[in-house]
């Protein structure tokens, strides 16, 4: 089942990276069709959206090609913001789930050139969501529609950094919850010897990114229910602040229910 999952994501254009820190895969997905089209075209919220994960995740790739070339078509349409919005005061199917970090370099609606609509988003820092984030895709995916989820880390990311500089310590406030959220990530991913911090860092991104991903897998029956009968893929990934690019990895594999409980 995986493999055939994968191969509808190579033959739909987007390319996975193969293993940690593996170097970044050109994007060779082609442009939809609307991008070719007159900026001045009117929005059209759900009639053109996606509607299987692999073709979610090309519709993500291609958008996000759109944002580093300089040329996005769907977030610049402003003159039809109204109609936009009346247009989707009856409801939403959002095609994708954005589950990223709040930082604030991270826009994920721009970077993937999605008007509203389109993305329902989950940032908490450090893109590790708690029960209620989960919650909030299992929602999405259960009662929207949604076929796609992307747990997005990104580089420099201050999360990451407070717990790999906190090593264990509490931090103030009520950091502690993000601490717990992301318990394990140290131990997962040691600083090897000849590694300085900034390369260990970046380890760590991508590994919370991953970790994270698995874990809404591990808690989330619903969640692994549809991504083990290929209605949802999910699918870690890393944004690259400098160069705007996001590399995607393979969906995760999800075991059917009935095998789980062997
Ligand atoms: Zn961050």
């Amino acid at each position: 089942m995986r493999t055939l999952a994968l191969l509808i994501a190579v033959t739909s254009g987007v390319l996975f990276a193969e293993e940690p820190h593996a170097p970044a895969t050109k994007a060779k997905a082609k442009p939809p069709a609307h991008a070719t089209a007159s900026a001045t075209h009117s929005p059209a919220p759900a009639s053109d959206a996606p509607d299987m994960p692999s073709t979610a995740l090309a519709e993500l790739s291609a958008g996000n090609a759109r944002f580093m070339a300089g040329k996005r078509t769907r977030t610049l349409d402003t003159g039809h913001d109204a109609a936009m919005r009346a247009a989707l005061v009856a409801g939403q199917a959002p095609f994708a789930i954005i589950i990223t970090c709040s930082d604030s370099r991270v826009p994920d609606a721009l970077l993937f050139d999605q008007e509203a609509g389109r993305l329902f988003t989950i940032r908490e820092a450090g893109n590790a969501p708690d029960l209620q984030g989960i919650a909030s895709a299992e929602y999405a995916a259960e009662h929207l529609g949604s076929k796609l989820i992307v747990v997005m880390g990104h580089t420099s990311c201050g999360a990451v950094k407070a717990i790999h500089s906190a090593n264990g310590k509490p931090l103030p406030g009520n950091l502690w919850a993000l601490q717990a959220g992301m318990a394990g990530l140290l131990e997962s991913t040691p600083q090897d010897p000849n590694e300085d911090t900034k390369a260990h860092l970046s380890r760590l991104e991508e590994a919370n990114a991953r970790r994270q991903a698995q874990a809404l897998l591990d808690r989330s029956g619903l969640l692994s229910e549809l991504a083990a009968a290929e209605k949802l893929w999910i699918v870690p990934a890393l944004y690259n602040l400098a160069s705007g690019k996001v590399q995607f990895f393979k969906p995760l594999a999800a075991v059917p229910a009935l095998q789980a409980h062997h």
